[in-house]
């Protein structure tokens, strides 16, 4: 057996993973549903702010860095199984569109 990363598809409900979501850059997190910042991702479960439960994580350094993207993916599985991580590129392309046809609704 040869266990590796791989980059797969699920459907997913935006507005959970709005309220759910870790946003990680160099160093800190923040929270996608209130934007709380300073979150410390290696521990950080709930939101101080808004007390939204993180269940998935998405990092900003892997847009600039994807080299790094499938070392990433494994850090998380080993220091936080509890996160899913998801590719933040996409979050917020469908997260604008979704909030440009809320606009126009
Ligand atoms: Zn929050």
């Amino acid at each position: 057996m040869c266990p590796t990363f791989l980059r797969a598809y699920q459907r997913f409900d935006l507005n959970e993973v709005r309220g759910a979501l870790l946003i990680v850059g160099e160093v800190t997190g923040n929270c996608a549903s209130c934007g709380e910042m300073g979150l410390v991702p290696a521990s950080v479960a709930v939101c101080p702010n808004c007390n939204a439960r993180f269940r998935f994580i998405a990092n900003r350094r892997i847009e600039s860095n994807p080299g790094e993207r499938f070392q990433y993916a494994q850090r998380i599985e080993q220091e936080r199984p509890d996160l899913t991580l998801i590719d933040l590129n996409d979050y917020q392309k469908m997260d604008s569109r979704a909030k440009a046809r809320d606009l126009f609704q």
